[in-house]
């Protein structure tokens, strides 16, 4: 299983779905990509099988876009399915997310949630901490980094995530516990890769960041990588050289 995201300048769907070949051999039952376009549009594609299969199902839709995210799936939490696929979209339609890992108190995450109003989709940990991070973002009224925290405080288990608010393409916030995640920085802070190990980051940059356990990056074009705990204590962030050998 394995996460991509990027943000910047290039047109995202061809390096989320380089990227996720590169992942395939950490293994995985179904795939997925979400992206927002030019008008801030949110687009999501989703298929059992093979890369190739979601190559396929996106195929003449709308795939432009300088923002997305991607994943393939091995499931814990729901048999393996489109409809279990990631990216997961939060009730509004505004937050998409992709996870690797697990939250293990989702049951009981889900049923407060429920009690809430919110109404589920799929059968996985991952539209649970969607719709947490967006029940975060109305109650507190707060960025999107800022509910990614207060979501991630109620959770136990392990997380890579990355996740996106269609409201404000221009920030990708990533965040992981216990599940791998590096960081790619390009030029002048103009563009940032997610990814579960450097493989599909290699190509574009030699500059990454390993992101640490209970960390929450930020990435914003134009703008330093801005990487908090959460206790929302800054982390200085240390930029690694990748080794081509
Ligand atoms: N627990 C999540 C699910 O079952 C993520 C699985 C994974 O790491 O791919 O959907």
């Amino acid at each position: 299983c394995g996460i991509v995201g990027y943000i910047g300048h290039r047109d995202a769907f061809d390096i989320l779905v380089k990227g996720l070949h590169r992942l395939e051999y950490r293994g995985y039952d179904s795939s997925g990509v979400a992206l927002v376009n030019g008008a801030d549009e949110l687009h999501v594609y989703k298929a059992k099988g093979k890369v190739s299969d979601l190559e396929h199902a996106a195929e003449g839709k709308d795939c432009s876009g300088t923002v997305g995210i991607a994943h393939t799936r091995w499931a814990t939490h729901g048999e393996p399915s489109v409809r279990n696929a990631h990216p997961h979209v939060s009730n509004s339609g505004n937050l998409v997310i992709v996870h690797n890992g697990i939250i293990e108190n989702f049951a009981l995450l889900r049923d407060q949630l429920k009690q809430r109003g919110f109404h589920f989709n799929s059968d996985t940990d991952t539209e649970v901490l969607v719709n947490l991070i967006e029940y975060a973002q109305q109650t507190h009224h707060c960025n999107l980094a800022e509910a990614v925290r207060h979501a991630l405080r109620k959770c136990i288990g392990a997380y890579a995530i990355a996740v996106l608010d269609q409201r404000d393409p221009r920030t990708l916030v990533a965040a992981r516990k216990g599940s791998p995640m590096v960081i790619g920085i390009g030029e002048n802070d103009s563009e940032f890769f997610i990814a579960s190990d450097a493989t599909p980051i290699a190509e574009y940059t030699k500059n990454v960041v390993y992101v640490d356990d209970e960390q929450i990056a930020v990435c914003h074009p134009g703008q330093p990588l801005d990487i908090t705990d959460l206790r929302n204590q800054h982390v200085d962030v240390s930029v690694k050289t990748i080794d081509m050998d």
